[in-house]
């Protein structure tokens, strides 16, 4: 046994090898999934007394962890070493990640001690205060960015939905004050990426090596910041703070919403950092003109630049996606799998990374392979109902209604080009999504014979291959009504 200083501290290479001992012990004790999902990631740091601490991936694993593996783990740890050793700290990778802001207010106090006492109190406005603090030199505070090194561009994967947000942040990214993209508004609904790619600016800035005056926070942070920053009587710190910054990130805008002093800071922050032609980047849950209770001068302010919307994703983003993470977590998902997921959750990229958990945990606890099956129960268990049967007349109701065409036309005589292309696809995909017969489906659309139906979906097949139009309408249409679960 290889001792340091302390007799009870034991270094790197002997835990390494301990640890690798123990894992050959939890390979046979454990399915092979659950192995490599739960064990290989951990990385064993020290061995203090009696105590082994470990590194994992995040807050979630290591709950996870312990609230199943713990008792195995430290069982293999004293059958390895033959006395009894635990696992005792876990640090997650995220732990680096996730302090927030914390206003160095410190580093800018010593030189706020040379200023001239008094005019710095917070009975003087706001403006005012911000002219003396701008004629006062002081030297830049030092900045803790908070950007989330998880959340790049490199992983951000593009499509339709988010190609417009994605091209504006990424040319912000490269030329920051420098486009006529300021502010960079940012707005969609919950769980669509707006965060990852306000973070994925502030990541590619950082690497740049252009600047790391670069600082994220959310509109709540901001405003607490600026509460205690009254309370404190430290405006002129906090003013200061936030004006030193090459790029500043204000994550979900809509929060400031009533909050009129917090506004009124913000409005002069903003004006500041803009005249000095520094970047600002925004998110927002919807466009800023929709905004209540914002005032109109930080709405106007807020449309100087360029707003960019980000849409819920389509289906083969939402493959893509899955596709990727899924991949990066080091599991296997067949195709089946994947397209149900993705044909069933359809509003939130958030949801398709709790499925994606909620697999990995189910198939650990139930020492079960990810299925289909497993994978509808994940899937019910977030969105509620799963779809078990699409009827014909919804698949007509919802084609001709989105196609715009009377309902009862799909099932007449008609030839019209139009009409024949929305027929075949509403068969295409009550064959595609319902069990019925061919003869079946032929009776729904004014008695046609089983033949018509074959050719219809042959034509959808064929058309859906040359035509890309074709294609994203009939998968539109599929995710529509997969989506309409009852
Ligand atoms: P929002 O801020 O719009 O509510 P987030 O940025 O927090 O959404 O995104 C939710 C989750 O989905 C995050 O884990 C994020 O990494 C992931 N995500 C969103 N969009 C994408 C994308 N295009 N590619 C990869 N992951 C994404
Ligand atoms: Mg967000």
């Amino acid at each position: 046994m290889h001792d340091q200083n302390n007799e009870n501290i034991f270094d790197n290479e002997y835990t390494k090898k301990l640890w690798a001992d123990c894992l050959t012990i939890l390979q046979d004790r454990v399915n092979n999934q659950s192995y490599k999902t739960w064990f290989e990631p951990i990385i064993p740091l020290q061995i203090e007394k009696n105590k082994l601490s470990i590194k994992v991936p995040s807050q979630f694993f290591s709950d996870w962890l312990e609230e199943h593996y713990y008792s195995l783990i430290n069982e293999a740890l004293t059958q390895v070493t033959g006395r009894e050793i635990v696992v005792d700290h876990i640090i997650t990778s995220e732990e680096r990640e996730s302090s927030l802001l914390s206003i160095d207010f410190d580093s800018t106090q010593a030189n706020l001690g040379k200023l001239p006492a008094g005019p710095l109190s917070i009975k003087s406005s706001v403006p005012e205060l911000l002219t003396k603090v701008s004629t006062i030199k002081i030297s830049q505070p030092s900045i803790n960015h908070s950007i989330n090194p998880r959340y790049t561009f490199d992983n951000y994967i593009k499509g339709e939905s988010n190609q417009f947000a994605r091209a504006a942040a990424l040319a912000v990214a490269n030329n920051p004050g420098g486009t006529s993209f300021n502010p960079l508004v940012i707005y969609g609904g919950v769980g669509l990426g707006k965060t990852h790619l306000v973070h994925a600016i502030g990541n590619h800035l950082l690497s740049s090596g252009k600047t790391n005056r670069i600082l994220y926070v959310s509109s709540e942070k901001f405003t607490i910041d600026f509460v205690e920053a009254i309370q404190k009587d430290r405006v002129a710190d906090f003013s200061n703070y936030y004006r030193s910054v090459d790029l500043l990130v204000v994550d979900d805008i809509q929060f400031f919403a009533g909050k009129e002093k917090t506004q009124d800071m913000f409005f002069h922050t903003f004006n500041a950092l803009y005249h000095l032609g520094k970047q600002i980047v925004l998110s927002s849950d919807k466009p800023p003109k929709e905004l209540k209770s914002v005032n109109e001068r930080l709405i106007s302010r807020f449309q100087w630049g360029l707003t960019a919307d980000i849409q819920p994703p389509d289906l083969e983003t939402r493959i893509a996606i899955l596709q990727k993470k899924s991949s990066d977590d080091g599991i296997d998902l067949s195709h089946n799998v994947v397209e149900f997921i993705a044909s069933n959750i359809t509003s939130n990229i958030r949801e398709l990374e709790s499925c994606l958990i909620g697999l990995l945990a189910r198939a650990s606890l139930e020492n079960r392979d990810i299925d289909l099956e497993l994978a509808k129960s994940v899937v019910r268990s977030i969105i509620g109902e799963v779809r078990s049967h699409v009827t014909i007349e919804e698949i007509q109701r919802v084609v001709a209604e989105y196609m715009m065409i009377p309902e009862d036309l799909l099932r007449a005589k008609t030839r019209k080009q139009e009409v024949v292309n929305a027929r075949q696809i509403a068969m295409y995909l009550a064959k595609e999504l319902t069990n019925s017969s061919l003869k079946t489906i032929g009776l729904h659309f004014g008695g046609r014979d089983h033949s018509t139906v074959i050719h219809a979906y042959q034509c959808v097949e064929d058309s859906m291959g040359l035509d890309q139009k074709q294609k994203s309408l009939v998968q539109q249409l599929r995710s529509k009504l997969e989506r309409n679960i009852s």
